[in-house]
């Protein structure tokens, strides 16, 4: 189905056509822990990876099943894993490669939440992540060594807004053996990661995906084109035997299944052991977002330009961020990787600063002041008071993020709702 349908169909039908049980032609919520096994060496082949199928459900569900498979279809992937959070798809996507001792390379433009897994979390945990400029690709080669797993990088990072060089980076990589794993989570449809080379995309399906702003998610994508097995050595953890599956080498089991040791991996030991399960309700949420989220994305690109150009033309405004009004570089990367398109994200900072942004936050009636992108309801935030105030000065700055910076991520109301919002808001903050 990937190879045929486009976008807009494979979010409605792919992964699933009528459930096998009843017919029914809406996705069912399988509300259940666990399933019957049909005998005694069913659940041995289930249990040996001799046959893939449900077994419990913080390992696998039919309704997770479904979101896996349209997601992973939707990416032109071969397979995905659903789990609790866009932060759990993160973590485990770097714990399913590197452990004490090893390091990764990561772009500087982060998520806030991501920074702090990488600079605190992981590092407890003895794995070091890397921070690099992302503005030159060959900083990630610079920091590369032979304890080096992964690269890691946001497609649309905010608040800088400023497209990652997938193909540049992805290409220093591959020959040493090193994936490039990248967060799509701000430009889900418009940009296509694994078509540049990446080999692993991760979601927080909490955003555009869902849509709604119900649900808490996140996803692991495998595109099934990077060799693990190529250079043994840098990819331990698939290519030596692991304990904690009775001693299985992931990249010799998968071989009557697929391209898909990365994923089964994560699934049958981190998912297992750590637990961060989705729940089938939320997948099914999820699920429903997910349906329209090419009409949505279209309509949060084409809102959010209007944004940024009302902005541009407004006295009391220093700068306005977004990729359709960026010029050079990173004009030719955000065409390079994005189409239809430059997202929902905007950026702008207010020339009377800090608190000229405190209060056009508090003068806003319609755009909601929450921690959130994504939602099909526009939104608002201050980041050096909020999402990344855990950072340090040096550190905000780092991420982009100036005392003034305001973050909007523009929804799909009708335009001129949200300019008008916008507008008395700036008012109201003294412009
Ligand atoms: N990645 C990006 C780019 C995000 O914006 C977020 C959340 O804001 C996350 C990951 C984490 O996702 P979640 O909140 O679903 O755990």
């Amino acid at each position: 189905m990937a190879k045929i349908y486009h976008p807009e169909t494979l979010v409605l039908h792919a992964g699933y056509r009528a459930d096998p049980a009843t017919n029914a032609v809406a996705v069912p919520i399988y509300q259940t822990t666990s399933y019957q096994f049909a005998s005694a060496e069913h659940a041995s082949n289930l249990f040996a990876l001799k046959e893939l199928g449900n077994i419990y459900t913080r390992i696998m569900n039919p309704t997770t099943d479904v979101l896996e498979k349209r997601l992973a279809a939707l990416e032109g992937g071969v397979a995905g894993l659903v789990v609790a959070s866009g932060q759990a798809a993160s973590a485990l996507s770097i714990q399913n490669l590197a452990v004490t001792g090893d390091n990764i390379v990561s772009s500087t433009d982060l998520y806030g939440g991501t920074w702090n897994l990488f600079s605190n979390t992981l590092r407890q945990q003895g794995i070091e992540v890397r921070f690099v400029d992302p503005s030159d690709p060959e900083n990630f080669r610079r920091a590369t060594d032979d304890k080096t797993r992964a690269y890691y990088a946001e497609t649309l990072p905010n608040p800088k807004l400023q497209v990652f060089p997938i193909r540049e980076v992805a290409e220093i990589g591959r020959p040493l053996g090193i994936p490039l794993i990248v967060d799509n989570t701000a430009a889900p449809v418009l940009a296509r990661p694994f078509d540049h080379g990446a080999a692993i995309i991760v979601y927080s399906t909490t955003k555009y995906i869902g849509g709604h702003g119900t649900s808490i998610g996140g996803a692991i994508l495998d595109s099934g084109k990077f060799d693990w097995a190529a250079n043994p050595g840098r990819q331990p953890l698939l290519n030596q035997p692991d304990p904690s599956y009775h001693g299985v080498v992931w990249v010799d089991a998968v071989k009557p299944l697929g391209p898909i040791a990365y994923i089964l991996k994560a699934r049958t030991t981190l998912l297992r052991d750590l637990g961060p399960a989705a729940s089938p309700f939320n997948s099914f949420q999820t699920l429903q977002g997910l349906e329209t989220l090419p009409l949505r994305i279209a309509q949060h690109s084409r809102n959010a330009q209007k944004v940024a150009e009302f902005l541009t033309g407004r006295g009391d405004i220093e700068r306005v961020i977004y990729p359709g009004l960026q010029n050079g570089e990173s004009r030719r990367r955000a065409d390079t990787y994005l189409s239809g398109g430059y997202g929902g994200l905007v950026g702008f900072e207010l020339k009377q600063g800090a608190e000229a942004g405190r209060k056009f936050i508090d003068a806003l009636k319609l755009f909601y002041h929450v921690a959130n992108i994504g939602d099909a309801r526009s939104l608002a935030i201050h980041p050096a008071s909020t999402t990344h105030s855990q950072l340090s000065a040096e550190e905000q700055f780092a991420t982009g993020v100036s005392p003034g910076y305001v973050r909007l991520s523009v929804g799909i109301e009708h335009i001129d709702d949200i300019l008008a919002d916008l507008a008395q808001a700036l008012d109201a903050a003294g412009g």
